[in-house]
């Protein structure tokens, strides 16, 4: 390290003499020399050029350093180097390292008095002279400047290349994982998502979908072209190559089309597409999505035919409502027709208007419209349906309706009105008609049980009455009188008064036997030809034979001449009569008879005009 700032004179450079001639200033023990021819060379080096002494101070500089070090040559001789190196130069060692090697270069930076700071590139060779150095330095600060900037710079650019780098693989890497995404959402669709090439219709992508819908892979679209068209239901493969063509002109598609899955079955499909067009319009590709639509088509299909079937229905119940001679009609609470289903033109008092929602008592008597509205209000009351039917005059001709109001709702009621007028009359025709039978039958039953001569009770009259009586009898355990009787010589009398007269001779003893006979139960009937019967229940022998008697007086008081009868002058009767109780076991009345007409038989026989009591049933 220089230790001093004065050379010694013996190692006085060559060049004091010129620095002397030069500058005018004087190196203390400097020797004079004759001027070197370098010394020109030195002053004209573009070059900074010091000569530097052991102790690093500067014994000569040429014009090049005063301009790099921006101080004339007086200031700067004398001066140690070391007063223009940064404070934090190590210049021991580099001293030392350069007396060693005797020459060395390098980069040095300066700090000038002004504070600016050069670089400069030096090359320092030792003892060119005893104790003379000689220090080159070229300034080098813009170059070390620019190469600095052309460090930052390319810094900066490598920098950026890597973050470029980093940021492609980012986006790389976000791509890649959006792609996977996409793929992953279009792949998990239930339609089928395509892309196809817009003139060689190669498909460009299809996702995953389309193999469950047309049962072939995404592979096999991917590799063969035509099988879309393969696909698609001959019948609709017009319409596709005609929206193909449309899809060119830019025209959104949106069709069904039918096609057949690999297994052959068919199913409906609906067909979505679009051309894409690149940024300078040309066409790149044809998007598109096509779903399986085959239940919604069937659910369409039902769901017309139901429609179908409904407006049949409809059409079914409108014919029948029109049909409906009825007037039907809804009638609210308050009395309005809220709609007229059926049959206005049957109201007989003036049309209503449908959905018009006159009131019942518009162009209705008053009375007429209270009594259907009481009718309404029962019915909403009791939510029973009512039935009711009036009458009413009409151009001096008597017509009635009937009317019935069934529920439907708290509020509404159905009210149906029905002429019938016609129905009136056939009923009172009927009830005439039926009347008349009723007389018909009456005397149909009549003649089946009156004699039609005497008309007293016939002989099936008198086997019923003896049925019932003789069941009673037994049943009850009463008496039970038959009394036969028989006119006396009825054939003579017949002979000779006529038949005619025999025939009101009969009717007059009927008339006799019928006014004696007056209890509850007692029969009088004509038993045939001239003879008669008494059925006469609950009575005893002396009861019957006190009838008889009664007879006999009875016919003895009309006096009915008979000139050819034996025993006397007039109409007289002969009797049998049996009065029995019927035990249990006695199921038939026909002893009871038998045995009367043997008592008959008897009183003929014993003379006539007389009772013969029967022999009593065992
Ligand atoms: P008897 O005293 O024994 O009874 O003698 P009879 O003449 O009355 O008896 P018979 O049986 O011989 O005659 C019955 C007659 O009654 C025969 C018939 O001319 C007459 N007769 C029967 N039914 C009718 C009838 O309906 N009208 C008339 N006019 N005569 C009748
Ligand atoms: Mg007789
Ligand atoms: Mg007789």
């Amino acid at each position: 390290m220089p230790t001093e700032s004065r050379p010694s004179p013996e190692s006085e450079p060559p060049l004091g003499d010129l620095s002397r001639a030069e500058t005018g200033v004087e190196v203390s023990g400097a020797i004079a020399a004759p001027p070197l021819p370098w010394q020109t060379l030195f002053e004209a080096a573009l070059d900074a050029m010091l000569i530097v002494n052991s102790e690093g101070v500067l014994i000569e500089v040429n014009r090049a350093a005063c301009a790099l070090l921006e101080l004339p040559r007086q200031a700067l001789v004398g001066r140690r180097i070391a007063d223009f190196l940064l404070p934090d130069t190590d210049l021991e060692d580099l001293w030392q390292g350069f007396v060693a090697a005797g020459q060395v270069r390098g980069d040095q930076q300066l700090r000038l008095a002004s504070g600016v700071v050069k670089t400069v590139e030096f090359a320092v060779t030792a003892h060119v002279y005893p104790n003379h150095h000689l220090a080159i330095w070229r300034d080098i600060t813009d170059r070390k400047c620019i190469e600095s900037e052309r460090n930052a710079l390319s810094h900066q650019l490598e920098q950026w290349v890597i973050s470029s780098s980093e940021k492609l693989q980012r986006t790389e890497a976000a791509l890649r994982l959006q792609q996977q995404r996409i793929d992953s959402i279009l792949n998990s669709l239930e339609c089928v998502v395509w892309s196809v090439h817009p003139t060689t219709l190669e498909t460009i992508y299809v996702n995953a979908a389309v193999e469950t819908l047309y049962g072939y892979s995404a592979e096999s679209f991917l590799s063969n072209p035509g099988l879309w068209f393969s696909c698609i239901h001959p019948e609709d493969e017009p319409l596709l190559m005609a929206d193909i063509r449309a899809v060119m002109n830019d025209v959104r598609i949106d069709r069904e089309y039918r096609i057949f899955r690999a297994d052959g079955t068919e199913r409906w499909v609906r067909g979505q597409a679009r051309l894409v067009r690149n940024a300078v319009g040309q066409p790149t590709r044809i998007d598109g999505t096509t779903t399986d639509i085959s239940e919604q088509q069937a659910a369409l299909r039902e769901r017309k035919q139901a429609e179908l079937a409904l407006k049949e229905n409809q059409a079914t119940q409108q014919l029948i409502l029109n049909a409906i001679p009825d007037l039907m009609m809804r009638v609210n609470r308050d009395g309005y027709i809220l709609n007229l289903i059926s049959g206005g033109e049957i109201t007989l008092f003036s049309p209503i208007q449908p959905h018009s929602h006159q009131s019942i008592y518009q162009g209705f008597p008053r009375d007429l419209a209270d009594r259907r509205m009481h009718y309404v209000r029962l019915a909403l009351d009791t939510g029973m349906p009512q039935r009711y039917e009036h009458s009413l005059n009409l151009n001096s001709e008597l017509r009635y309706e009937e009317s019935r109001v069934v529920p439907i709702n708290d509020a509404e009621v159905l009210v149906i009105v029905r002429d019938i007028t016609d129905r009136k009359h056939a009923e009172a025709i009927q009830a005439e008609l039926n009347q008349k039978l009723q007389r018909v039958n009456a005397e149909l039953n009549r003649l089946a049980t009156v004699d039609g001569l005497t008309e007293i009770a016939n002989r099936r009259s008198f086997d019923q009455a003896l049925d019932l009586e003789w069941q009673r009898a037994r049943r009850q355990q009463k008496s039970l009188s038959l009394v036969l009787c028989d006119i006396d010589y009825f054939k003579p009398y017949n002979d000779n008064y006529g038949h005619l007269a025999g025939d009101d001779c009969l009717r007059q003893v009927a008339q006799v036997l019928n006014s004696v006979v007056q209890r509850p139960g007692d029969l009088a009937a004509r038993y045939g030809g001239e003879e008669f019967v008494l059925l006469l229940p609950d009575t005893t022998l002396e009861g019957a034979i006190g009838v008889i008697e009664k007879i006999q007086a009875a016919i003895a008081q009309r006096h009915l001449p008979h000139a050819y009868s034996e025993v006397a002058r007039v109409i007289t009767l002969s009797f049998g009569v049996v009065c029995h109780r019927p035990s249990v076991k006695e199921h038939s009345p026909r002893e009871l008879v038998h045995r009367t007409d043997l008592a008959l038989y008897q009183a003929k026989a014993q003379g006539r005009n007389c009772y013969v009591v029967g022999d009593r049933m065992g």
